[in-house]
């Protein structure tokens, strides 16, 4: 394959190619990343060019290099599978969900003309319509089981020659738990699931939910205790929760990546790369952010520990992403189709920025403003919103963000 991703220092990722190295050189053992499997790959090649390879070939290998290099056949969506999502009762237990994004209201109305229904693991069959499933927001499917460690969720779709639209827009897997478990965001409500192969940062919070009744004592940087228990059909799991610290030796933080890399498939950065919306004023939720149906554009902050972030922008259920250039970390993203999906530094990661557009109007106060020193951007807090607004303004001005903007425009 000709891309890997490269671990070129502490806590930092990019996507790399592997024209871009000297063979001649030496690199450590686990500085690249095979972007499909997670696994370690080394830089080899011919005479005239470079390429990776896995260490040992296998069939996973085989498709890997296909996957990795071939053309896309499947949407962002279907490769990246179906998000799974934690909800809090009343009581504090945790309940498991399967998360199915919001619909086109033209394939709603084909899937339900068509009586298209999906089945989970050849067990729970659920008809389309809008009573289980929504055109407006992501409708959640519960789950009362996780598979055998290492296998995921199994989805088809009935009668099988009129799914395709369908998997496009969903997909026909997604990720299960690893043995040691599955790392999930923290949110009010309860989080989602960290997919196979995305990133985490330090100093964020998570939850890590597990079999075992104790987190590994013997890694360091982990900084999490025990908050409560998922329920599922026949067994509980234990909820932890807190962050990974990055208030630890360089050496630490090898083992600690190495850890997490090797037992639950995810990797650790010192930022996790994201796209933050500045203009206009959107909406965040656990989907995306929600932007007015009349916008074109989007202006946002580009977050990345890279210097040269790579930003790619994929409009509906397009397989190719438009690349996109930032200046100062500033980029104008277009949203064409009713959603855009933004991923930064990597083409296939799940936590990517999704921008939905939507008949809403938006106010201001609904917004959360940042204010961006150098290469930080620092949320605001919501009350005293126009003294912040205008301390905001007073101190970048509007005027030359605005002009800015238009540089990276055109
Ligand atoms: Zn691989």
């Amino acid at each position: 394959m000709k891309t890997a991703l490269d671990f070129y220092a502490r806590g930092k990722q990019k996507e790399a190619n592997a024209d871009e190295y000297d063979r001649s050189r030496y690199y450590s053992r686990d500085r690249f990343i095979c972007p499909e499997c997670g696994e370690a790959v080394h830089l080899t090649g011919s005479r005239y060019s470079n390429h990776f390879a896995h260490f040992k070939k296998s069939e996973v290998s085989a498709e890997c290099d296909r996957r990795v290099d071939g053309s896309p056949t499947d949407s962002v969506y279907e490769r990246i599978g179906l998000p799974i999502y934690m909800r809090k009762n009343s009581s504090g237990d945790f309940y498991l969900y399967m998360g199915f994004k919001a619909l086109p209201p033209i394939l709603m109305e084909k899937a339900i003309q068509e009586s298209i229904s999906v089945k989970i693991d050849g067990k729970n069959t659920y008809r389309i319509n809008n009573e289980r499933f929504s055109c407006a927001g992501t409708a959640l499917i519960p789950l009362d089981y996780v598979p055998l460690s290492g296998h995921k969720y199994h989805l088809c779709y009935e009668p099988i020659n009129k799914a395709y639209a369908l998997s496009q827009h969903w997909s026909d897997y997604a990720d299960g738990f690893s043995y040691e478990g599955a790392i999930f965001t923290v949110s009010e409500q309860g989080g989602k699931k960290i997919r196979h192969g995305d990133s985490i940062t330090t100093e964020e919070p998570y939850y890590w939910v597990r079999r075992q009744n104790q987190l590994p004592s013997f890694i360091p940087g982990i900084e999490m205790k025990k908050c409560g228990r998922l329920i599922l059909k026949d067994t509980t799991l234990n909820v932890f929760c807190g962050t990974f610290s990055s208030d630890i030796s360089d050496a630490e933080f090898n083992y600690l990546t190495s850890y997490l890399r090797t037992n639950l498939k995810i990797h650790l950065l010192e930022k996790q790369p994201e796209f933050v919306p500045i203009w206009p004023p959107v909406v965040k939720t656990e989907d995306g952010y929600i932007i007015n149906s009349k916008e074109q554009s989007v202006y946002g902050y580009v977050v990345s520990g890279n210097d040269n972030p790579r930003i790619y922008v994929y409009q509906g259920i397009r397989k190719i992403p438009d690349e996109l250039k930032s200046v100062n970390h500033l980029t104008c993203v277009k949203v064409w189709d009713q959603e855009a999906l933004v991923n930064i530094d990597r083409k296939y990661v799940s936590n990517g920025t999704l921008l939905l557009k939507r008949p809403r109007v938006i106010i201001t106060n609904d917004a959360e403003i940042y204010e961006l020193i150098d290469d930080e951007y620092i949320s605001l807090p919501k009350d005293n919103f126009i003294e912040n607004v205008t301390k905001y303004c007073l101190k970048l001005g509007i005027r030359q963000i605005l002009s800015w903007f238009e540089k990276v425009v055109k």
